[in-house]
């Protein structure tokens, strides 16, 4: 096969997403726990399946591919990749969080991991050089978002990869919001990435997974071992269904990219909004350095509604756009940090993140984006007190 096949092709013919046994052109479902061994110690490189299972495999190796890195590993869910990365580290280690991240990432280290005194630490300065003098003796990780949740601020990949190398400390992005497709954060020095695969590679709002990817062979290595020792990995039906959803995922982020700016561009210009969050839109002041590392501003925004305007009716108010949580899927749904993605970070932290009660965070589906923005007007017009 050609060696460097594009983006648009892996996704469709990575390594061992078929079956080299029978010649499926999709990956079987290979629902099965163990394995016969021939011998003892002889097998044909699969022995249980929490180890090592095929169908698994070939997500793994997919994944690997579209991140460019060499190792690739899935899981049960977004958050069972998140605490197997996280389980990297020991007592008196601390990780700093940077400014925004998905209120699950928050609450397993202040509720869990703070239990094994692995402690962590929020740098929220705009400034990003700032973040080398904030790297202190115990720090081992930095962990952020970008575009980060919900308010879509842009840090540069580049510039925390360099600091954290300088500092000797890992830097860990969860690149859920872009997909591989549209932001590759490895090519700009990062570590590890994770994705909370529910969202834009499964695609289709109907499985729940997680998957981490890296390039150096100890980290490789180290992940491989935790992911076998805690065990939560994805299982092969699921593992099947999330090939199968990222078989699309070019098509679908162009989509979701193409609705969403044209959503924020509407909402921009409309009487009921005070602001909209986006860093597609060129007036967005991350806009350059979104372009720089990202291929579009992607399929989420967010936007507040000016007084006079309630945001719990238009939450009641709008019929094809679905209130609900998560994001990522074919379908537009709207959701209100302040009381779901972002309900397990105390108010007053949340606040000082800029999270207000009042914010409104669209996932903007791949439907015909006319019949989004009249939902929303009609939406915005009800809720007119
Ligand atoms: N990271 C981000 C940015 C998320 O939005 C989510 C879930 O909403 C997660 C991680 C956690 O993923 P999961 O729900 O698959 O466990």
């Amino acid at each position: 096969m050609k060696q460097n096949l594009a983006f648009e092709s892996l996704l469709i013919h990575a390594p061992k997403t078929t079956d080299s046994l029978t010649g499926a052109v999709n990956r079987p479902i290979y629902q099965t726990s163990t394995f016969k061994q021939s011998a003892l110690g002889e097998h044909l490189g699969y022995e249980y399946s929490r180890t090592k299972n095929p169908t698994r495999e070939g997500v793994e190796s997919l994944v690997a591919a579209l991140e460019g890195a060499k190792f690739g590993f899935a899981f049960a869910s977004g958050m069972a990749g998140i605490a197997t990365t996280l389980a990297l580290f020991k007592s008196g280690d601390e990780i700093i969080i940077l400014g925004n991240v998905y209120g699950g990432t928050f609450r397993i280290l202040d509720k869990v991991f703070s239990h094994f005194n692995i402690t962590y630490r929020i740098f929220e300065d705009d400034d990003i050089s700032k973040l080398e003098d904030f790297i202190g003796q115990k720090t081992k990780a930095v962990f952020y978002e970008t575009p980060a949740n919900p308010l879509l601020n842009v840090v540069s990949i580049e510039q925390i990869s360099n600091i954290a190398k300088k500092k000797g400390v890992l830097s860990i992005i969860d690149n859920t919001f872009m997909s591989p497709y549209l932001q590759n954060p490895l090519k700009f020095g990062a570590d590890i990435v994770v994705h909370s695969a529910t969202k834009y590679l499964g695609g289709h709002s109907d499985l729940v997974a997680g998957v981490v990817v890296c390039d150096d062979e100890n980290l490789g290595e180290r992940l491989g071992f935790l992911q076998n020792s805690i065990g939560a990995v994805l299982a092969p039906n699921d593992s099947f269904l999330l090939i199968r959803g990222i078989k699309t995922l070019a098509l679908r982020m162009q989509r979701h990219s193409e609705n969403t700016l044209f959503l924020a561009d509407f909402l921009s210009s409309h009487k009921a909004i005070e602001k909209v969050y986006y860093p597609g839109l060129k007036s967005n002041k991350y806009y350059t350095l979104q372009n720089k590392q990202a291929k579009s501003g992607g399929g989420m925004l967010s936007f507040t509604l000016k007084k006079g305007y309630d945001y719990k009716i238009f939450f009641k108010s709008t019929s094809i756009i679905t209130l609900a949580e998560s994001l990522g899927g074919v379908e537009s749904l709207i959701c209100h940090p302040a009381s779901m993605t972002h309900a397990s970070i105390p108010r007053e932290i949340r606040l000082k993140m800029g999270i207000e009660d009042e914010l409104i965070r669209l996932s903007v589906g791949i439907e015909d984006k006319g019949d989004l923005r009249d939902d929303l007007d009609e939406a915005l017009q009800r809720a007119r007190l």
